[in-house]
């Protein structure tokens, strides 16, 4: 049996701001069979992550090319890679069988063949739905976890500030912070986004930061007595305003920088005497490098779930189609937490 596999591919690297006419959506026939012998895997994409690292991937050049192997250039015409849940089609793998569910990395695509099944493992959705799993429960939810926890060592009572912070990864840094029993303050990019912030996930302020004109003004309105810890997902004027209103010995986890990814000739230029005097940490990490938290992850995760102390915030699509749209939307503030294409379901 043979099947029309449809999947999304860049025309040429991708420079600037992502665009419709960057991306194409090709298919090609897939054989539903493996080699005697093998033990690959055919997979069917159910949901697929969509996230910002990849416009780094479309770039002809980035530093992070050579990072870790997942940051790793994309070639134009070719599949792209990205995480997600799945379900089994074929299989020559003695560990995954016909119809079992995985997560892992697959494609923005409808079908994949994983080599080995590398990269795969079978999913218990634990009762959850399965588009949690190629959120909360995937590199986002890691993210947050690791980066609020390991990276910024938070200390109850601190003063927290997170940009992004209706994002995926942000809107779970703010309810962590909350739950460890710290104070507060998120920034989004419109009204919507920062009254949810206050009304339902418990932030004890945010704003808009497109309506501010001056955010180091902004933030010492919203931090008189300082910001201990800095969650950064944009970089930017925001990290230099909020370098500017750090306390002495804070801590800056460095996520990403966002408002640089689409725009070469944008660099925070932080105040480095501040960093100096003030003794401020500045941190960059990579989730990867903190999958041994992962186990300690899913069961605090999973209980704050089941017992209603954190909400999953989900922005889901439908169909392998709108991955570009889904994707595109990422740089222009579309989403509200974290955004998944549901490709098929089941
Ligand atoms: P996300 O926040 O769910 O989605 C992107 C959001 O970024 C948009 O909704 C938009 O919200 C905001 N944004 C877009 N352009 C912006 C700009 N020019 N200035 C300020 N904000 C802008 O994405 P995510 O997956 O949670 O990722 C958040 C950050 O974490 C990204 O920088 C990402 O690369 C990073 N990340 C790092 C790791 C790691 O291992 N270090 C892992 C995952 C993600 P607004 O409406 O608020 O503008």
């Amino acid at each position: 049996m043979e099947v029309n596999n449809r999947y999304i591919t860049i025309k040429t690297h991708i420079e600037g701001a992502p665009k419709e006419s960057d991306f194409e959506l090709k298919s090609a026939a897939l054989a539903l069979s493996i080699e005697a012998g093998s033990n690959d895997v055919i997979v069917k994409t159910l949901y697929v992550s969509i996230d910002p690292y990849q416009i780094n991937r479309m770039k002809s050049y980035s530093s992070s090319h050579k990072a870790i192997v997942g940051a790793a250039r994309i070639t134009p015409g070719e599949a792209i890679d990205g995480h997600g849940v799945a379900k089994v089609v074929v299989s020559g793998n003695p560990e995954f069988q016909k119809d079992e569910l995985v997560v892992g990395l697959i494609s923005w695509g409808e079908y994949k063949l994983v080599k080995g099944g590398g990269g795969l493992r079978k999913l218990d959705p634990m009762g959850f739905p399965l588009s949690y799993h190629a959120g909360i429960f995937g590199y986002s939810g890691l993210t947050a976890y690791s980066g609020f926890f390991e990276i910024c060592k938070p200390r109850k009572g601190e003063k927290v500030f997170v940009s992004g912070a209706s994002g995926s990864v942000g809107n779970l840094v703010g309810q962590f912070a909350k739950l460890f029993g710290c104070y507060v303050v998120g920034s989004a990019g419109n009204n919507e986004k920062v009254a949810l912030l206050k009304e339902k996930l418990g932030f004890d302020d945010a704003f808009n930061y497109k309506e501010e004109l001056d955010l180091k003004a902004t933030l010492g309105r919203y931090f008189p007595d300082g910001i201990d810890i800095y969650f950064d997902n944009v970089g930017g004027e925001m990290l230099e305003a909020a370098v500017a209103n750090m306390n002495l010995f804070g801590r800056v986890a460095a996520c990403g920088v966002i408002s640089e990814y689409t725009n070469a000739s944008k660099r925070a230029a932080p105040n480095m005497l501040d960093v100096v005097y003030k003794r401020i940490k500045i941190q960059g990490f990579l989730t990867p490098d903190h999958l041994n938290l992962y186990a300690d992850f899913i069961s605090t995760i999973s209980d704050h779930l089941r017992n209603g102390k954190i909400q999953s915030l989900e922005d889901i699509s439908n169909g392998v189609e709108s991955i570009p749209s889904a994707f595109i939307g990422l740089f222009q503030g579309d989403n509200i937490g974290k955004k998944i294409v549901c490709v098929a379901q089941d």
